[in-house]
This record gives C-alpha cells, structure tokens and sequence, in this order.
C-alpha cells in the first residue's frame, strides 16, 4: 500500500499467464463444491457491431447466458447448478421456490427439477397486479406448468420466505424431504455459478485475445453480481463490473450485493476480501417499479430485436440494456475500447406481456 506522503503509481496490469494462472487456481477451489451439469457451457461471446455503430461508443460485446440451454436459458441455470447438487446431497425429493409471476428463476428451477426426477413447487407473487391473460398464464407461467409443477399465487407484499417454509412443514409432515431455493437462487452456494461466469469469461477473453474493459448486467436479487464481484476479486481482475437495477433503490442493491458477495467469499474459502468499491448498481432505469415496463426498456428491446436479432426481456434485460444504451450515450464508458453485457435471458417473458412493445400487426 502507498503511504499518503508517497506518490502512488499506478498498479502495473495483470498480464494474461497471471490471469490464466488464478483462473486455474480459482476452478480448483470451484472444484470442491458438488455441481449437476445443468447448462450448456461456456456461453458464445459474440460482438455486437451493429449495435457499437450505430451507439458509436466503444465496441460491445454479449455474453450469451441466454443460451444456457434449460428451458430456453438464463443466468438461474448457472446457479442451479450448484444448489440442485447441494438439494440431491441432502436426499430432496421436492424443490420449493419463489418469485414474481413472471419469474424466469422459477421456469429454469422447474425445468433442472423435472431433469433431476424432484417433484417441484412455485409460489408466484402477484408484483404487478396486472389481470392480462398472457401475464398470469402464458410466458414462463405456461412453461412453469409444462415441467410439471404446481404453481400456486400469493399476494403482493407477501412474505415469501414464511410462505415456503410453510409449506416445506406442510410436504414434511406428509413424508416429503423438501429442499428450499431462495428467490432468484441467490444465495452462497448459487452464486458460485457466477463466480464460475467470471473465471469462464476471462479464460474465453484472454484465448481470444480480448481485453474486457466493462461488464454491464440486470441486478435483481442480486447473486449474478455478487458471484461476478466475488470471481472477478479471485482473479484480480480490473474488468470495471456494473449492475443494473430493476427493483431497489442503488444503495439498498449495492449493499444486497456485497452482503452477499462478502458470504459468497467466505464459503468460497480462499481467504478472499470483496471491497465495497467493487460493487457499482445503477438503479435509475427502474422506472415505477419491478416488472412494470418503461419507455426505455420497450425501445431498448426492439432496438436489439431489430439490430442484433437478439431478445432480450422487459423485467431485467430489456431494463439493463436501457442503461447501457443510456449511459454510452451520457459518457460513462468514454475511453473505454471493449464493453460485454451479460445477457441474463428472461426472453420467454415476452410472451407475457406481449401488449406492452405496440406492435403493428399485419400491415396488409
Ligand atoms: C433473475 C434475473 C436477473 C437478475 O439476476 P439476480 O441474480 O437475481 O440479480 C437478470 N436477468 C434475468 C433475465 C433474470 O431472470
């Protein structure tokens, strides 16, 4: 560390062996923990050049985690993972989780669910109050009640935590041996999947002569950046990570993040510290609330449609891509060269809100 009095020199870069080295370090320590092979991995990393021209930013870039092959994919698979070997080493029979109607975390545990032979359960609670038809049955709903699970509806504000636990006393006392995943899979052990991403994307950079200067993704319930900050820190990475918020406010979703990064580090067990200055939200494209769509995430996802041929989705990427677009258009990434968003998927919730992008039918 610099003294005050001395005049600090810039850290000296980390060369690739050096990077190539901690990754393997950290896949060893990765190693230790029990992982079904759930995804399709690693993910493509695909420039976008449409895109970087018409933006005339630096160049971006996407981590293709929509295509982690479960149920037509997303960030959830990466961290079921881990947590379905954790449910298969305690003997679960049943999976119980939780999440907003259209929870793309619910469809994927569904599906790993249904692969692994557990019966499965899905509170889903009603965030939005929206009656469409489409919202409650149709998108991740429909594919919900296609793995076979029960699903069942529980009000806004409801404390989901007591209602799994209740109902995991309830399958308890009929003979069951239920196994609960928190919202979103955000815990220790679900966040290891993305400190996996960070060694994976660095590993994939580096072989392909890349140097990543930013990282830009929807942040949520909060493990996809927690396991990111807690991977990135393992291999002393200066890849600038930024999330972006779809439900908190900034200070509430960076503290979520390094609470949770700190647990992530500590289960990891390698002695690691997460600094606070590592964990960056910017929770100004929320708009009026999670999962209500916003002007900005409607342009941003037929912008990417229409562009890139990608989709993306209105509750978290749709709203991550608006700040990105937003915030190479303010200057935040000015003197950057490469920049990757990490696509988290969610594209099956398209088909729940299908009102909400105007579109214009047939035109003859
Ligand atoms: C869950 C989700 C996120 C947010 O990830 P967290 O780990 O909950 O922060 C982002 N994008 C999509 C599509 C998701 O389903």
């Amino acid at each position: 560390m610099t003294a005050s009095n001395q005049i600090s020199e810039p850290e000296a870069p980390i060369s690739s062996e050096m990077t190539l080295s901690l990754c393997k370090d950290l896949s060893i320590a990765l190693a230790k923990f029990p992982k079904v092979r759930l995804g399709h991995l690693p993910t493509p990393l695909e420039p976008m050049d449409r895109l970087s021209e018409i933006l005339g930013g630096p160049r971006l870039w996407v981590k293709r985690d929509d295509c982690t092959g479960l149920s037509s994919g997303g960030n959830k698979t990466r961290k079921l993972e881990f947590l379905m070997a954790d449910a298969q080493q305690q003997g679960a029979d049943t999976i119980i989780t939780q999440g907003a109607t259209q929870s793309n975390h619910a469809r994927q545990t569904t599906a790993a669910a249904a692969k692994m032979g557990m019966a499965c359960h899905i509170l889903l609670e009603d965030r939005t109050g929206s009656n469409d038809p489409n919202y409650i049955l149709n998108g991740n709903v429909l594919l919900d009640q296609l793995h076979g699970a029960s699903i069942s509806k529980r009000g806004g504000g409801t404390d989901m935590n007591d209602e799994m636990s209740a109902l995991a006393a309830k399958l308890r006392a009929e003979g069951k041996n239920p196994y609960i995943i928190p919202g979103g899979g955000s815990n220790p052990i679900g966040a290891l999947g993305y400190v996996n991403c960070a060694r994976e994307l660095s590993e994939q950079a580096a072989a392909m002569g890349l140097k990543i200067d930013a990282l830009v993704h929807a942040t949520g319930s909060a493990g996809t950046q927690a396991g990111l900050v807690t991977g990135l820190a393992a291999i002393q990475s200066d890849i600038h990570l930024l999330g972006i918020g779809v439900r908190a406010p900034q200070e509430k979703q960076e503290q979520m993040v390094f609470d949770l990064a700190t647990k992530t580090a500590a289960h990891l067990n390698t002695g690691l510290n997460i600094a606070r200055s590592d964990v960056r939200a910017n929770c100004n494209y929320v708009g009026p609330g999670y999962g209500l769509p916003t002007d900005g995430m409607v342009k941003a996802v037929k912008m990417l449609a229409e562009t890139e041929g990608l989709l993306f989705d209105p509750v978290y990427s749709g709203k991550g891509l608006d700040g990105l677009i937003d915030q190479i258009r303010a200057g935040y990434f000015d003197g950057m060269e490469n920049v990757v968003f990490l696509h988290t998927g969610g594209s099956a919730a398209l088909f729940g809100y299908s009102d909400t992008f105007d579109l214009p039918g047939y035109t003859e």
